[in-house]
């Protein structure tokens, strides 16, 4: 496994939720982190069917643009009871045509819930595939995942997409609702980064 030797890392993304955290999770390496869209960088389209292609393209294409090692993530919601879905699609399902609209989209997952009256709890999982590339087109790809359930109506002002329903496994506040530091030592990000320090950062 390659080691991450560099001291700036380019954020290969354009959703400032997902920067912020991983800033906020990689502070203790000391690391200086520059996002995609500070840089001018385009969005490439995510053309796979899975979070592994779709990590991969976004951190490929920072870090030959960019000339910089990067570090994507491709995360989304699954639930259960859906086959999975919005799971890779999360963010399409907010697509409007003025931008993203995620209340809207919670209100869509858990309308599907009640059409095929699904049973309580409605078990679903967080997934986060992180992929760090280096401009020579090497690559390392981490996974992570938390379990709990989608929840109405939606609780909480912290985070961002779908943290106002997703309450975590053994947990009584959503992700909307918990501190970050909470949601930052159990999601799946923190899950997928424990794993990316373990195998690039740690010595
Ligand atoms: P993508 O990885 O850019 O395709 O988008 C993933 C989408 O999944 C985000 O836009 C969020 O809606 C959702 N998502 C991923 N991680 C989280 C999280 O930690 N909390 C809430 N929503 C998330």
């Amino acid at each position: 496994m390659r080691k991450f030797v560099e001291n700036k890392l380019v954020i290969a993304s354009h959703n400032t939720g997902k920067v912020r955290e991983i800033g906020d999770l990689l502070k203790p390496f000391g690391v200086e982190v520059i996002s995609a869209g500070a840089l001018g960088l385009e969005e490439p389209d995510e053309t796979e069917d899975n979070f592994i292609g779709n990590a991969q393209i976004k951190a490929h294409f920072a870090a030959k643009e960019s000339g910089m090692p990067a570090l994507s993530d491709d995360s989304g919601i699954s639930v259960d009871a859906l086959g999975g879905a919005p799971g890779v699609y999360t963010a399409d399902w907010a697509e409007t045509p003025d931008g993203r609209d995620f209340p809207m989209a919670m209100e869509k997952v858990w309308a599907e819930l009640e059409k095929v009256n699904a049973p309580t709890p409605r078990d679903a999982q967080f997934n986060c595939t992180l992929c760090l590339a280096w401009p020579d087109g090497h690559d390392e790809v981490f996974e992570g995942i938390v379990r709990g359930q989608v929840v109405w109506p939606m609780r909480g002002e912290h985070g961002f997409g779908f943290d106002p329903v997703f309450l975590p496994d053994g947990e009584t506040e959503t992700f909307g609702e918990m501190d970050p530091a909470k949601k930052h030592a159990m999601s799946h990000r923190a899950d997928a980064f424990a794993k990316l320090v373990a195998g690039c950062f740690d010595d």
